[in-house]
């Protein structure tokens, strides 16, 4: 038989930490931490490949697991020094799932396996703690029952009926007859008689009783883990994710120890830094007495665990640094151990059983974007990690959340707080309240912007937390399960908001006298963890993060591709800059005649297009010419030497077509004509397909005057700033061009207007570059032509693909969304640049270009510029910029670094693997 079974335990194991495709990620972290003898329970990892066996064997497993099994157990037994389903030393164990990525709280784990009449006594009189072995015990049937017996056996329950949650009542009914707040309050004799109760319920609930038998319950806690990999949850989970189905999960089997055993024991979580700031301190939370999930599940209020790192609020709890200081003095240690040894935040499990640490997991943290950042920059600067894998680390979408708005600062000052909790996921956001995770879905499809409110959730929530725009509950620390989640998704957040009192079934929460009913609208601050009612406004908040600039000067110190901008205004150019763009990829001067100030030049514009004879356009253009002049200089003055290009005019002219009759007669009047006349040239005007009509440089061929007047504006305007002293570097593109023949017929009025203005300004040369844009694919295909007029070529993307396609941009929503859902499109290609059909006119057209023209400078304008996968395409075809909306930028200057040290992972590897090979 294949191995399936690798041991791990007494400072070694059979697997290490780069075999998570077949330990999983936990299975993977615990091999690692036992091979860097840290105290790890010993254990074995059944490995992923067997879950997929077992799911060909419809759920049966191979012969020879058995006695695998069996082999590993007894390693086991023999370094803890205790037996499996022994009467009289008896050993317990954990089923541990753990998929290749970290599916927080989606699969399943039982803990306490082998407790049974036979090992119950034995344990107490060991232990001498009859407490500590029944709430171990009754812990156990919670947990075997849930997973095993109704999960795994494929039972669904309907809402608030599963055995877990009617177990759970009956301890609540208990504490509530006992007057006790907490679980460790119950006395042996509580628990003892709640243990009947449990079996009793498990019996009437599942027809079944609970099983007294220790391998029984081992091999049905087997199975369940992998069962679980096949849950509703595990499912739409991974399909969120996208995490493949046939991954797979492992099973790990591990040797308990014990947190539960009093006051000298412990379970807790950390985080090797801050995983919602970024700060560098060891953070995390722990409880006394208290065993695996207590501290996520938010059934008690958790504490801190050192006093760097102390929540305001918390002062009345004992940090882990106070309480047990030689302990977490050897914690910090393990800590400092594992962040050198991953250079990456590990996000960590351990249990103190009687003053003895034990580690019982490590894996990569998950982060939002602002920790994100920070940890870059600064493992970086410590030395941890090289520039290159600084830019792995943060996700373009992560890079996202930073420039995505929070709440006004000032409106806040304003509002009134209704509630704090705790800052599990920063950022701001408004939304309507809703209680339910099904109706958090059900909103979010009408279009509406919710915030699920929770007294807590759990994995049955994801969809629900997905849909929402923030998240806010009642109860629950830092790693609580919403923590967790809105935090790997960088979602707002807010847990342990404890004043809440919610109640899902009035679909309402009570707060300090106020009701916030469902559909109310709620405003969240999660950075800071405060709650106002209504709805405040938003701003971007990039400016306020210094890490946010230190990032970006890594990125660009590694990217060799440039980012420009796609800007049509002053306004949009200083952002443009804000940003990071180094230059103007694309200008269009359309801008001019829409929105707020238009209407002078758009009458203009109107009236150029409406005039018939040579004459009356000459002398509409000469009217157009002052507006044409300072819209392109104001632009140019921005930038400030920095290269704009600025395409000549591509106007839809349908679009500037008159309706209303005022406009028309006034049109009429300036013209000289009848309003019959007007009409009649405006129909003339009408094109069946202005797609592909008289459009970009063919107008320019037909009206060279008009293009004339463009080019003057744009020398005029170069002429006059560098004349004041600045700098102008404007790059002339003409659109819509097909052949060379187009550019050569442009060239010509390029450099009649370019002589005449020089003579004017008394210069001898004005800068420029003459190119075009290339957005039909005959224009890619004679790119060696091409390139004997243009010094540059601009990949207008949105048009060539839809030329390429030919898929009308505008009429898409009809059957793209159809062709990617039955799979015929892997993504909207105006979306994402395809990179093998329209990608190969663009690898076509720069090799040929380049082969004409071998410095030809060549980039990219359209939406795609901004898009991650499409720069790294950009980059890989050796573009030498890409042009995206100003917003975009930073996040194109990620993807361009990304793309360089993709490439040197790539070539390291290969080299490793040759290497290997070599030896
Ligand atoms: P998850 O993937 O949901 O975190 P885990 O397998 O990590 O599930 O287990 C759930 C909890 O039980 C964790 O707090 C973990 O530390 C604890 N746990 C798991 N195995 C053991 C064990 N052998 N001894 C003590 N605690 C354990
Ligand atoms: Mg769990
Ligand atoms: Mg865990």
């Amino acid at each position: 038989m294949a191995k399936y079974v690798y041991f791990f335990g007494g400072g070694k194991a059979e697997g290490r930490g780069d075999m998570k495709e077949i330990l999983g990620g936990k299975g993977a972290g615990l091999a690692e931490m036992a091979n860097l003898g840290m105290p790890v329970p010993a254990g074995f990892t059944i490995s992923t490949e067997l879950c997929t066996v077992y799911y060909q064997h419809k759920g049966k497993f191979p012969p020879g697991l058995r006695r695998d099994v069996d082999r590993a157990m007894a390693r086991v037994e023999k370094i803890m020094g205790m037996q499996f389903d022994d009467p009289v030393n008896p050993l317990l164990v954990s089923c541990r799932s753990g998929a290749r990525r970290s599916m927080p709280g989606m699969m399943e784990t039982v803990l306490n396996i082998g407790l049974t009449s036979k090992t119950i006594p034995a344990l107490i009189a060991k232990a001498g703690n009859a407490r500590f072995v029944y709430d171990a015990y009754r812990r156990l049937i919670q947990m075997y029952s849930d997973v095993v017996m109704e999960k795994a056996a494929g039972i669904e329950p309907p809402e608030g009926k599963g055995v877990r949650q009617q177990l759970e009542r009956e301890m609540a009914k208990l504490k509530e007859a006992r007057g006790v707040k907490l679980d460790t309050d119950l006395t042996v004799d509580d628990l003892n008689g709640l243990i009947e109760v449990y079996k009793a319920k498990v019996q009437e609930v599942l027809g079944k009783p609970f099983p007294d038998d220790s391998d029984e319950q081992l091999w049905g806690g087997i199975a369940a883990v992998f069962r679980s990999w096949n849950g509703k949850r595990a499912i739409s989970y991974r399909r969120i994710e996208g995490i493949p189905d046939d991954w797979g999960t492992a099973v790990n089997v591990q040797a308990m120890v014990f947190g539960n055993m009093g006051d000298t024991s412990a379970t807790g979580v950390a985080f090797t830094r801050n995983p919602a700031t970024g700060d560098g301190h060891f953070y995390g939370e722990w409880l006394p007495n208290a065993q695996g999930e207590d501290v996520v599940a938010g059934t008690r209020t958790p504490n801190p665990l050192n006093e760097a790192t102390r929540p305001a609020g918390t002062e009345h709890l004992p940090s882990l640094e106070q309480a047990m200081a030689k302990t977490y003095k050897e914690l910090v240690a393990h800590r400092n151990k594992l962040e050198r040894h991953y250079r990456d935040m590990q996000d960590i499990e351990f249990t103190i059983q009687e003053g003895r640490l034990w580690m019982l997991q490590t894996r990569v943290g998950k982060r939002n974007g602002p920790a994100a950042v920070r940890m870059a920059v600064e493992m970086h600067k410590e030395k941890l990690i090289t520039a290159q894998d600084a830019v792995l680390r943060v996700t373009p979408a992560q890079l996202d959340e930073l420039l995505h708005p929070i709440l006004d600062p000032a409106a806040e000052k304003q509002a009134k707080v209704i509630a704090k909790g705790l800052p599990a996921g920063p950022g701001g956001a408004c939304g309507q309240a809703v209680f339910t995770a099904s109706d958090a879905v059900a909103w979010a499809k009408q279009g509406k912007r919710v915030i699920l409110c929770r007294e807590e959730t759990n994995p049955e929530d994801v969809e629900g937390m997905r849909a929402a725009e923030a998240i806010l509950t009642a109860r629950g620390g830092m790693t609580s399960h919403a923590a967790l989640v809105a935090r790997g998704w960088g979602k707002c957040c807010i847990v342990g908001a404890g004043a809440l009192k919610v109640e899902p079934e009035h679909k309402q929460f009570q707060v300090g006298g106020v009701v916030v009913k469902e559909g109310d609208w709620l405003s969240l601050n999660g950075t800071k963890g405060v709650v106002y009612p209504g709805q405040l406004p938003m701003v971007v908040g990039t400016e306020e993060n210094p890490n946010f600039a230190a990032f970006m000067k890594l990125c660009d110190k590694v990217r060799r591709l440039g980012v420009r901008a796609n800007a049509d205004t002053p306004d949009d150019a200083r952002k443009a800059r804000q940003f990071g763009a180094e230059g103007i990829g694309l200008f269009r001067t359309e801008h001019m005649f829409y929105g707020k100030g238009a209407e002078e030049p758009l009458f203009k514009l109107r009236k150029m297009i409406h005039s018939k004879t040579l004459d009356e356009r000459r002398k509409a253009l000469d009217e157009l010419y002052p507006h044409i002049k300072a819209d392109i200089k104001a632009t140019l003055e921005v930038m400030d030497g920095l290269p704009v290009t600025i395409r000549l005019l591509d106007p839809p002219l349908h679009e500037f077509v008159p309706r209303g009759e005022d406009e028309r007669t006034r049109l009429a009047e300036s013209l000289g004509i009848s309003l019959d006349e007007l009409a009649a040239r405006a129909d003339a005007l009408h094109e069946t397909n202005p797609m592909m009509g008289h459009r970009g440089v063919r107008l320019g061929v037909t009206y060279p005057e008009i293009s004339e007047c463009w080019l003057r504006g744009i020398f005029e305007a170069a002429a006059e700033l560098i004349q004041e002293g600045k700098k102008a570097l404007p790059e002339i593109m003409i659109p819509v061009t097909c052949d060379v023949g187009e550019l050569i017929h442009q060239a010509a009025l390029v450099k009649k207007v370019h002589a005449e203005t020089a003579a004017k300004y008394g210069m001898r040369r004005i800068p420029h570059l003459y190119g075009t844009m290339i957005e039909i694919p005959r224009a890619a295909l004679r790119a060696a032509e091409m390139a004997q007029a243009a010094e540059f070529f601009s990949f207008g993307t949105n048009d060539l693909t839809q030329m390429t396609y030919g898929f009308s941009r505008d009429d898409i929503g009809a059957f793209v969304p159809d062709y990617v859902e039955k799979k015929l499109l892997p993504a909207d290609p105006f979306q994402i640049l395809d990179p093998i059909g329209v990608g190969e006119l663009i690898g076509l057209g720069i090799q040929r270009g380049r082969a004409t023209r071998p410095n030809l400078k060549v980039g990219i304008c359209g939406e795609h510029g901004g898009e991650p996968a499409s720069v790294k395409f950009c980059h890989k075809v050796g573009m030498n910029y890409v042009s995206c909306s100003p917003f975009r930028v930073p996040i194109a200057r990620l993807a361009a670094a990304q793309a360089v040290a993709e490439d040197a992972e790539k070539s390291a590897k290969k080299k490793g693997k040759k290497l290997e090979g070599d030896k």
